[in-house]
């Protein structure tokens, strides 16, 4: 019996996995990844530095030890280069080929690069990975200043965290006048902003960086401003792309993601995907809820009841603790107005997106208000109805 292949060993992948064999114990599996397939919770790379948690902490469970437990079979280290979809067929790298009876893309998203000039571009570190974070924990030892390019939510993540528990300072640089101006309204970007200020995060904001070069100290980082900053460890953190190329070159439908309908199914027959490389139904979400949900319903598919996903709104909680906070955006494009209540004592804001017939669209929470996520998230529409 051919088996069912899932590419990838990230989060969406095991999650399938684990899902589809409560179904089916008896269908061939294989994972096969470019990584080293440890299973760990990637939302923790953000916030690890605070627990005090090494990547080997992170990682729950090795290759070896997740392929005894989905009972499959699992290829670690290896790249997929091509899909042949009418030969129901994958190739690797080392010209191996594999024939599948189902195959499903959970391949991720990769940082962006930014073209950023100067002989010292290379050492600019993403953090998206169990090894990326292993440099960043090596590269730290001797940091004294760490700048951070990108103000979005992954960005001030990990301002919190390094400003938090350690002694480095932490230079925030972006092109917005406030963080996270993408999702939060501009007076909850504000508060955000001086709380992380008052725990000593410095910004460089209405700027880009521009070209970085070798100095006695570390860098020499010069933004678009002109002013000149000195870290010795420079993190990016500007945002992911979906992994699309090995879709585009088989001929299934792209757009931001890999497209797929509401059954995860790609534009070609037993090809689906999943997590952040997928763009389901016009939704490129690159977050756990919607992979989780997507999981589910694939496994079922897979197993032959065929199910379509359903997302119900999902509310992130952005990992600043020096300023709690909760983001259901609204749908791109959504109109309506926001209104805000501000805490009379304790502190925070409470942000509603409210459409034109008065229904709730999304929310801001900050403070002591992100209490009331569960009972806002109820009053939202689905996604995916
Ligand atoms: C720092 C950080 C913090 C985050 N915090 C949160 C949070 O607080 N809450 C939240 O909901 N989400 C958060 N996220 C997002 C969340 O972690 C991701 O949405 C999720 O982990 C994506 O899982 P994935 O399996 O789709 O992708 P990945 O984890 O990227 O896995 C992709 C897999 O595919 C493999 N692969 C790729 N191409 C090939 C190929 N050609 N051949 C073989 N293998 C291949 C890779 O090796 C990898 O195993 C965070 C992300 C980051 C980076």
């Amino acid at each position: 019996m051919d088996p069912i292949i899932i590419i990838g060993t990230g989060m969406a992948a095991y999650t399938l996995a684990r899902e589809f064999r409560k179904l089916d114990q008896i269908t061939p599996l294989i994972l096969i990844s470019s990584d080293d397939g440890r299973s760990y919770p990637k939302p923790m790379l953000s916030n690890a530095l605070s627990k005090d948690k090494t990547a080997e902490d992170i990682a729950m469970f090795d290759a070896g030890a997740m392929a005894k437990t989905l009972n499959a079979e699992i290829i670690i280290n290896h790249v997929v280069t091509r899909i042949s979809p009418q030969a129901h067929t994958l190739i690797m790298e080392n010209g191996s080929q594999y024939h599948y009876k189902k195959l499903i893309l959970a391949v991720g998203a990769s940082p962006i690069l930014l073209p950023i000039e100067g002989d010292a571009a290379n050492e600019i570190l993403s953090i998206n990975t169990l090894l990326d974070y292993t440099v960043f924990r090596q590269r730290l030892v001797d940091a004294k200043h760490v700048a951070l390019i990108g103000p979005g939510l992954i960005g001030c993540e990990f301002a919190n965290d390094l400003i938090a528990s350690t002694d480095v300072r932490v230079s925030v640089i972006g092109p917005s006048s406030v963080p996270m101006d993408t999702v939060l309204p501009e007076s909850v970007a504000v508060e955000l902003q001086q709380h992380l200020s008052d725990a000593g995060v410095e910004w460089h904001l209405n700027a880009t960086a521009k070209a970085i070069g070798f100095s006695d100290h570390g860098f020499d980082l010069t933004l678009s401003s002109e002013a000149v900053i000195k870290p010795d460890l420079v993190i990016s953190a500007v945002g992911l792309r979906p992994n699309i190329s090995l879709a585009f070159e088989a001929g299934l439908m792209v757009n931001r993601g890999v497209v797929t309908d509401e059954f995860l199914q790609t534009t070609e027959k037993d090809i689906y995907a999943l997590g952040d490389c997928a763009e389901v139904k016009g939704h490129s979400l690159l977050f756990v809820a919607p992979l989780i949900a997507a999981a589910k319903a694939l496994a079922k598919t897979l197993a032959g009841e065929i199910t379509a996903v359903h997302y119900s709104a999902m509310p992130v909680a952005v990992k600043t603790p020096l300023y709690p906070l909760v983001v259901a955006s609204p749908v791109e494009k959504a109109e309506g107005e926001w209104r805000f209540e501000k805490a009379g004592s304790g502190f925070g804001v409470k942000a509603l997106f409210v459409g034109s017939d008065e229904h709730l669209l999304g929310f801001v929470l900050s403070g002591d208000y992100v209490k009331e996520k569960q009972a806002l998230a109820k009053q939202l529409p689905d996604i995916i109805a």
